[in-house]
């Protein structure tokens, strides 16, 4: 795409010491990467599928959701592009009923399932013609297909009607639907859906704003998407319009609260907008998921998949929303190739985030924010070399063999900010901000990989001069462990006076009262200062002056169930493990598993806790939690 801009724009200034008062004329700092275009090549270690010979383009999905078997019956009619002449489409799937496969509206043809990877799931290898346009596969879900979640009404806040989510992300599409799964192939999509009557289907897609007479919905996505963002939820759900092109969904008793705990979402989308350039998907509404959602927030397009432990009520955990809006962007836009890529999603999506919470609440704010998540990658990367992983704290992994979920961690999130914070201190906001801008641009819908990116900083902003080279230190930061010596670290005044409460004669008095105007964040800090072995005493101490335990906010109820754990303060323990029963959001309950685990009676006592808490968990969190309880190897 050619976009060659050269935006004047006139600054007025009041020259104080000279003569000149005329506007002053400054040519702003602006990029085009149309001048070398760059070839990025799509490989996936995790994939099967033969896109780089024939690739789907679009998908006539027609399906029917049937909560009684668990299961869903569906056709994917997938248009292909047939690049090389093919005589095979390879496609992966996983624990899929594979019915029966037609060619362009007619012929049944050959199909075999190959033997099956462990975790890759099953190639599907359908013969086509070299003409073929069409190949339509008749199938069925497995009731434990790993991207689906079924939750009996006893799981939802109305408790009922029964409901439906699913997350594809990282490789999990392939098991509810036979596709091209990785991020390097995009495609188009319409659906049909029936689900039981009363309740009502969304998908990354267009979506009503209604529930349907007789269950049934149509679907269309025309930007296209890679198989990880393809998602469905099902359940009693309504709606409410928050601005002129968002909204939210949620469970009728949840919808309104929700509503108003997003109210700033127009100012974060214009926020965004002012950045990064226009927001390129239409509408951006989010869902409120019961609370077994094992992430805090999905950004599938059009309609980000939200847990429950956000609404705080005070609007103080809505970053989380400025980070799944920013993926509009960073992610959906300009995707990673595969998941050895992920920090390219990830980084540039909590730096975007961190500029988004800036515009609208001030840089002490997102200082704070900042300053939480650094303590947080500090310490990860502290237990990946106790683990002996070090090599997973690499922005860019290798996953041949591998499944993606081994190597998530905070890294490519927090690691990745750091990154490009440095890179925008280096060369100073406005040159990166015009870099990011067009690199939005120039790669929107399109693949990008670390060596592209890399090639784009020396072109763009680094340009032969080694004393920026030698500070940007890309090397170090993107393919070496841990983190380079000198880094950014984000610092905030609020949080200094709250270190300064934590002494080892705390004036509980005076605690109390500085409290009762703290942010989240400042909770949050406090909490995370207090020494790890600080003793039952004084921990009762606190709760009695601060009633930590009974905290509504599920950020501060993690950290302070994370410390009594440590400390054995079994006061707490009832509310821990009515949390841990009630949320399914793995970054709460992995650093809280992986506490228990610490002692071996903890460890019985954790297993005892996830035996109730299991069957309410996503095969995302469970799957981790079991590694974490040594129930799986
Ligand atoms: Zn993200």
């Amino acid at each position: 795409m050619l976009n060659i801009r050269s935006i004047l724009f006139f600054v007025g200034t009041c020259c104080l010491f000279a003569a000149c008062e005329d506007a002053q004329e400054q040519e702003s700092t602006t990029y085009s990467f149309d001048m070398e275009p760059l070839t990025i090549d799509v490989t996936d270690p995790n994939s099967a599928a033969n896109f780089s010979e024939v690739a789907v383009t679009h998908l006539d999905w027609d399906a029917v959701v049937n909560f009684d078997t668990k299961t869903i019956e569906a056709t994917a009619l997938w248009t292909i592009d047939n690049k090389a002449g093919s005589e095979k489409l390879i496609l992966d799937t996983d624990d899929l009923t594979i019915k029966n496969v037609t060619l362009d509206g007619g012929e049944k043809t050959q199909f075999e399932l190959k033997e099956e990877h462990p975790i890759y799931g099953r190639a599907l290898e359908i013969e086509i013609f070299p003409e073929t346009k069409q190949v339509a596969i008749e199938y069925a879900t497995s009731p434990a297909a790993y991207a689906v979640q079924w939750l009996n009404p006893q799981q939802t806040a109305g408790k009922e009607q029964p409901f439906l989510f699913t997350q594809s992300q990282a490789i999990l599409a392939r098991t509810w639907l036979p596709c091209q799964d990785g991020p390097g192939v995009r495609f188009t999509y319409n659906a049909n859906v029936q689900v039981p009557e009363g309740l009502m289907a969304l998908m990354s897609a267009e979506n009503p704003t209604e529930k349907s007479d007789n269950g049934a919905y149509s679907f269309k996505m025309e930007q296209p998407i890679p198989s990880y963002l393809f998602a469905l939820s099902v359940g009693d759900l309504a709606f409410q319009k928050i601005g002129s092109n968002s909204g939210v969904y949620a469970e009728p008793s949840v919808v309104a609260a929700a509503a108003k705990e997003f109210e700033d979402l127009p100012k974060m989308i214009k926020a965004a907008e002012a950045l990064y350039g226009p927001y390129r998907w239409g509408q951006y509404d989010i869902i409120v998921l019961p609370p077994s959602f094992p992430y805090g927030g999905m950004e599938n397009p059009r309609l980000t998949f939200a847990t429950p432990t956000i609404l705080a009520g005070d609007k103080s955990l809505t970053s989380l929303v400025a980070h799944e809006l920013a993926h509009s962007w960073s992610g959906n836009l300009v995707t990673n190739t595969n998941w050895e890529e992920f920090w390219l999603n990830e980084g540039f999506t909590v730096y975007f985030e961190q500029r988004i919470m800036e515009a609208i609440y001030g840089r002490e704010y997102s200082e704070m924010l900042a300053s939480l998540e650094y303590e947080g990658l500090k310490e990860e990367i502290e237990s990946f070399r106790a683990n002996k992983t070090l090599p997973d704290t690499r922005l860019k992994v290798e996953l041949e063999g591998r499944d993606p979920e081994e190597t998530f961690s905070g890294i490519p999130y927090n690691k990745g900010y750091l990154f490009l914070r440095n890179i925008e201190e280096t060369v100073g906001r406005e040159k990166f901000d015009a870099f990011l801008k067009e690199y939005f641009d120039a790669y929107g819908f399109k693949v990008m990989n670390t060596e592209a990116f890399i090639q784009l900083l020396n072109i763009h902003l680094i340009e032969g001069d080694e004393t920026i080279a030698e500070q940007l230190n890309l090397n170090e930061w993107i393919f070496e462990p841990g983190l380079p010596a000198k880094h950014p670290i984000p610092t905030s005044d609020k949080f200094a006076e709250v270190e300064k409460l934590i002494t080892d004669d705390m004036d509980y008095a005076s605690i109390k009262e500085t409290a009762a105007n703290w942010s989240t964040h400042e909770w949050l800090r406090f909490v995370n200062k207090l020494p790890r072995d600080i003793g039952t005493e004084k921990m009762a101490q606190l709760d009695e002056t601060l009633d930590l335990t009974n905290s509504t906010n599920a950020e501060i109820q993690a950290a302070w169930y994370k410390l009594a754990i440590a400390n054995q303060y079994e006061a707490a323990y009832p509310n821990i493990e009515a949390f841990l029963v009630n949320v399914g959001r793995y970054k709460f309950l992995g650093p809280l598993y992986t506490e228990f685990a610490k002692t071996p009676g903890g460890l019985v006592q954790a297993i005892q806790i996830y035996e109730k808490a299991r069957p309410n968990y996503h095969s995302v969190s469970s799957g981790r939690a079991d590694k974490v309880l040594g129930l799986v190897k």
